[in-house]
């Protein structure tokens, strides 16, 4: 799997750079190694305008415009690892953002669908990830809190937005044997909930670390 196919700037200070993030990673506690690689891998300050590349490979979260953010590399680290991407996996991601963690999943797996809320962010990445070569992408613009269900079952589904609650289309989505991985909480803070599908009509809920995302909007989020 490459994810990004075009030659693009980036230098082996770059990649330096990114091999430290990876190795700060490795020490926070993501054991993962095939996701430490795809974080390795995925030059995140092409996800970044110019004159904050210099922002890219600081383990932070940093505004995208819109009021929204692109993930923090621990945070994109920590719910591709809860995910557990193989190979083949159809994999959907609510809230595209920067594209960013769209193409660490694309280091994981072929191909990604990913929905976008906002249309100028949308727009944005729908160039860029063109530009970059991600082919394995399939974009949308609309609420992902219903999914996709034209394209269900997934393999996976991956929202990097805070909800209020677990939005039951996404459950319905996932085939047996998948996983959903969701920010769950309040405006303040919210715990990274995985719930896997075990059976037609059995899920089983897990709870991991806590967390403050943007919120997400749409009729199982918060609604805008
Ligand atoms: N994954 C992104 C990246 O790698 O840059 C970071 C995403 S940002 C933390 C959360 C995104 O979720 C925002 O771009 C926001 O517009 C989007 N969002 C919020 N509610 C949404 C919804 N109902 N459907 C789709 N996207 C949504």
């Amino acid at each position: 799997m490459t994810g990004i196919t075009s030659p693009l700037h980036d230098t082996y200070r770059h990649q330096g750079q990114r091999r430290a993030l990876a190795r700060e990673l490795r020490q926070r506690g993501i054991a993962d190694e095939r996701v430490l690689a795809a974080l390795a891998a995925v030059p995140r300050h092409l996800f970044f305008e110019p004159a904050f590349e210099a922002h890219a490979y600081q383990d932070k979260a940093f505004p995208i415009g819109e009021g929204q953010t692109i993930s923090q590399p621990y945070t994109v680290a920590y719910q591709t690892q809860l995910l557990g991407v193989q190979p083949g996996h159809r994999i959907l991601e609510v809230g595209t953002g920067s594209g960013y963690q769209c193409a660490v999943l694309l280091r994981l797996t072929a191909h990604v669908d990913s929905i976008e809320f906002n249309e100028v962010l949308f727009a944005r990445t729908q160039q860029r990830l063109a530009a970059l070569g991600a082919g394995g992408a399939t974009l949308y613009c609309g609420d992902g809190s219903v999914g996709l269900p034209g394209r269900a079952p997934f393999d996976g589904i991956l929202v990097t937005a805070g909800a209020p609650g677990l939005p039951p289309a996404l459950l319905r989505q996932l085939r047996v044997g998948g996983r959903l991985v969701i920010p769950v909480g309040d405006a303040q803070s919210q715990r990274m909930v995985r719930v896997t599908r075990e059976g037609p009509e059995s899920f089983v809920r897990e709870e991991f670390e806590t967390f403050r995302f943007v919120p997400l909007l749409g009729a199982s989020g918060w609604r805008s």
